[in-house]
């Protein structure tokens, strides 16, 4: 349930209702709205006395959440939430659209620094990149771990882009937290639920990418975990799911993104590059998702997509980043917003 606090309830009003809140054994999360300041309450309610709560100073109304998702609910806040990432602090979710490029793997410095000034020199915002490679065969190239994220933090200090790299286990927080602005979880992690819960506890924020077989609500009671463990700062991106079909790597289903916008007021950020497979299908997916609403955009982009040690069937070029970047002004101006 909600609680809902009347226009210009202060401090101690709000205080003495999470006390209330939590003598019944309930586990509290206060959100400050523009204008209201609400109470979420979770937890069992059966023993609840809700006439306790109704009649505390400056409390409007009890509301209950009927969505099985609390925290990620726009039942609970509809304003829309805003990330802000890197050392430029770029506020995914809020007006303007933010572009984050760069390969699938870091794989040299040269190779990072490289894609990093053409990244910047497109306009992006953000800057990708996996140390901790999650490879379907053991016996692909896994990334170069600790080393990469050195070289990604380096690139963050010469560009001023904010760094987004894979968090693969528990056992690599602690060192991707250390050089990361956002991490990424990957889609074959989205229900690793003690990770998940790991980086609630984390003062950073985290892209959790959807799993390519599961569903919406799945998708977001998974981002429930990380808010409930503490960490509110939870961007969504679609990358494809797996269907029968055989043109594509994995089927993009950009209707997710109108659909996340009435049930969800998290930042929604595509992924074109893993949901095409295929570099000449990026361009359009991605013009195609900032028309359908999505704050920023995740593609991979390489120097040379032909000899990359992963996924250069679907990286750019750095010359058709730019290019992109540019039709996604017109694109993101057409539907009201900036890039
Ligand atoms: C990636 O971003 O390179 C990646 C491994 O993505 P996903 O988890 O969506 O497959
Ligand atoms: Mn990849």
């Amino acid at each position: 349930m909600i609680v809902v606090m009347k226009p210009g309830a202060d401090k101690d009003h709000v205080d003495h209702v999470v006390k209330l809140v939590r003598e019944f054994g309930l586990r509290d999360h206060v959100i400050y709205g523009t204008d209201r300041t609400v109470v979420a309450c979770i937890g069992d309610k059966r023993s609840v006395d809700k006439g306790a709560i109704e009649n505390a100073p400056m409390v409007e109304r009890i509301v209950p959440i009927l969505s099985p998702y609390k925290m990620a609910s726009t039942e609970v806040k509809r304003e829309r939430t805003q990330v802000e990432i890197g050392p430029l602090q770029f506020a995914l979710g809020g007006e303007k659209v933010g572009i984050i490029a760069g390969p699938c793997a870091v794989e040299s410095r040269e190779q990072l620094l490289r894609i990093a000034d053409a990244v910047k020199a497109a306009g992006c915002v953000g800057l990708r990149g996996g140390a901790f490679k999650p490879r379907t065969s053991p016996y692909s190239f896994q990334g170069m771990r600790e080393e990469g994220l050195k070289l990604l933090a380096e690139a963050r200090d010469r560009t001023g882009l904010a760094v987004v790299t894979e968090v693969t286990g528990l056992e690599t927080i602690d060192a991707v937290v250390e050089y990361a602005d956002v991490l990424q979880v990957g889609a074959r992690n989205m229900q690793h639920y003690p990770l998940l819960e790991s980086l609630g506890k984390v003062g950073k924020p985290v892209m959790l990418k959807r799993g390519m077989s599961a569903k919406l609500d799945e998708w977001l009671l998974a981002a429930e975990y990380i808010i409930d463990a503490g960490n509110p700062r939870v961007i969504l991106c679609e990358r494809g799911i797996r269907t029968y079909e055989e043109y594509v790597r994995f089927t993009l289903p950009l209707t997710v993104v109108p659909e996340l916008r009435e049930r969800t007021h998290l930042p929604v950020v595509v992924d074109p590059s893993h949901g095409t497979g295929h570099a000449h299908l990026v361009p359009a997916m991605s013009r195609a998702a900032v028309a359908a609403g999505a704050d920023g955009l995740l593609i991979e982009a390489h120097p040379d997509p032909e000899h990359a040690a992963s996924d250069g069937a679907q990286s750019i070029d750095p010359k058709s980043l730019g290019e992109l970047v540019k039709s996604l002004r017109k694109v993101a101006q057409a539907v009201g917003r900036e890039l």
